[in-house]
């Protein structure tokens, strides 16, 4: 069983519109080659041509079992209809989690603007995910986006589930601290490099996931994901099988961590 719980059907060849079905096509073909069994779709903190709405997304995955949608919220952007909506596919069990993007906006995780949206997700137990580390974008701001700054939101919201995307990438041993001390606190590693990963590259970043497992201990907190289609499923799938660890732990962190936090039914897949 495998889950990734990272993926965009946002379009980033922007010199031709792909549909919203062209997309899910895409992405369900590539599932099928790698034998990818569930994947969650999360939504841009924009919307445009290249970049589907959460409502848009939520419809067109409606007859497809093995999609989940995480919302994309915009910081600077959401009013009082977003967030009604929001509330609305929460109550209806439409979205599995929510996301935010702090470094590609500009603020920082415990901004008060956002303690409404922490209410819902306390309220409807669902994980927030919050973009962390490096920006794709050279104009994202990363101060924003250090790991660190998720503890303060891990220990005001005890009662919120927390996902720090791409273990921070740099500052994995921060990401580290921020896992091992708060118990509401996971990672995933999704977006670690585009395209493919070097043999250097693989390397370096084996070494530094088995640094976080020896540090954090059993991983109950890591969660497999890709960034597809910004990182390749089938290296990703070979990095994961490289990693030193016995094969319950890796069965951990490929389908069941991911599987109780987002409660997703595995039994229909
Ligand atoms: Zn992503």
């Amino acid at each position: 069983m495998i889950i990734d719980v990272h993926t965009h059907i946002n379009n980033y060849h922007e010199e031709r519109v792909a549909s919203l079905e062209e997309c899910l096509d895409r992405m369900t073909e590539a599932m099928k080659e790698n034998k990818v069994d569930y994947a969650l779709v999360l939504t841009s903190y924009k919307v445009n041509e290249h970049r589907p709405s959460t409502k848009a997304v939520v419809e067109a995955i409606a007859g497809r079992k093995n999609l989940g949608v995480v919302a994309g919220i915009s910081y600077l952007k959401y009013d009082h209809k977003d967030l009604r909506e929001i509330g609305d596919h929460l109550a209806a069990g439409l979205i599995k989690g929510l996301k935010l993007y702090p470094g590609y906006e500009p603020f920082y995780p415990n901004d008060t603007r956002m303690r409404v949206i922490y209410e819902m997700a306390t309220e409807f137990d669902v994980p927030v995910m919050f973009h962390s580390g490096d920006t794709y974008a050279p104009t994202g701001r990363i101060k924003y986006s250090h790991p660190i700054h998720i503890d303060d939101v891990a220990v005001d919201h005890p009662d919120m589930k927390i996902v720090i995307c791409h273990v921070g990438n740099p500052w994995i041993k921060d990401c580290m601290e921020v896992v091992y001390k708060n118990k509401n606190v996971y990672a995933d590693f999704s977006g670690l490099v585009l395209g493919d990963f070097s043999d250097k590259f693989e390397r370096y970043m084996k070494s530094q996931l088995e640094e976080m497992i020896t540090y954090a201990g059993n991983p109950r907190y890591l969660l497999y994901g890709t960034d597809w289609p910004i990182s390749n499923m089938g290296s990703y799938l070979k990095f994961i099988q490289q990693l030193d660890l016995p094969e319950d732990r890796k069965e951990m962190i490929l389908w069941r961590n991911a599987a109780a936090l987002f409660k997703i039914d595995v039994g229909s897949l």
